[in-house]
Protein backbone atom coordinates (compact mmCIF):
# COMPACT_ATOMS: atom_id res chain seq x y z
CA UNK A 1 0.00 0.00 0.00
CA UNK A 2 1.47 3.42 -0.88
CA UNK A 3 0.90 6.48 1.44
CA UNK A 4 0.39 9.81 0.02
CA UNK A 5 3.51 11.79 -0.90
CA UNK A 6 1.89 14.83 0.65
CA UNK A 7 1.16 14.14 4.16
CA UNK A 8 2.29 10.55 4.00
CA UNK A 9 0.02 9.09 6.32
CA UNK A 10 -3.16 8.56 4.56
CA UNK A 11 -3.55 5.78 1.62
CA UNK A 12 -3.12 7.22 -1.69
CA UNK A 13 -6.43 7.39 -3.68
CA UNK A 14 -5.21 10.13 -6.07
CA UNK A 15 -2.44 9.11 -8.98
CA UNK A 16 -1.69 13.01 -10.20
CA UNK A 17 0.31 13.09 -13.44
CA UNK A 18 1.82 15.92 -15.01
CA UNK A 19 4.22 17.11 -17.84
CA UNK A 20 6.65 18.27 -15.06
CA UNK A 21 5.88 15.54 -11.96
CA UNK A 22 3.40 12.38 -10.63
CA UNK A 23 2.52 12.70 -7.34
CA UNK A 24 0.19 9.68 -5.25
CA UNK A 25 -2.29 11.59 -3.26
CA UNK A 26 -4.68 11.24 -0.74
CA UNK A 27 -8.31 12.63 -0.88
CA UNK A 28 -7.30 15.00 1.35
CA UNK A 29 -4.59 16.26 -0.10
CA UNK A 30 -6.18 16.07 -3.71
CA UNK A 31 -8.63 18.49 -2.26
CA UNK A 32 -6.03 20.45 -1.13
CA UNK A 33 -4.24 21.18 -3.98
CA UNK A 34 -7.24 21.36 -5.94
CA UNK A 35 -8.05 24.50 -3.89
CA UNK A 36 -4.81 25.81 -4.02
CA UNK A 37 -4.54 25.53 -7.47
CA UNK A 38 -7.59 27.79 -8.07
CA UNK A 39 -5.80 30.28 -6.39
CA UNK A 40 -3.08 30.33 -8.53
CA UNK A 41 -5.37 30.32 -11.55
CA UNK A 42 -7.14 33.34 -9.78
CA UNK A 43 -3.91 35.23 -9.86
CA UNK A 44 -2.48 37.27 -12.59
CA UNK A 45 0.43 35.12 -13.64
CA UNK A 46 2.10 37.77 -15.69
CA UNK A 47 5.81 38.14 -15.14
CA UNK A 48 8.33 40.67 -16.27
CA UNK A 49 10.21 38.62 -19.07
CA UNK A 50 12.96 39.55 -21.28
CA UNK A 51 12.69 39.00 -24.89
CA UNK A 52 16.03 40.95 -25.17
CA UNK A 53 17.83 37.73 -23.46
CA UNK A 54 15.86 35.25 -25.67
CA UNK A 55 16.65 36.76 -29.10
CA UNK A 56 20.32 36.70 -28.24
CA UNK A 57 22.99 39.36 -27.79
CA UNK A 58 25.92 39.34 -30.67
CA UNK A 59 28.10 38.55 -28.26
CA UNK A 60 30.28 34.85 -27.73
CA UNK A 61 30.03 34.08 -31.47
CA UNK A 62 32.14 31.50 -32.74
CA UNK A 63 34.34 32.37 -35.46
ZN1 LIG B 1 -2.28 13.18 1.93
Amino acid sequence: MNNCDHCESNEVKVHFNSEESSMNLCSNCYNELMSTELEVEIEPLIEPFSLKDYQGSSEGDCT
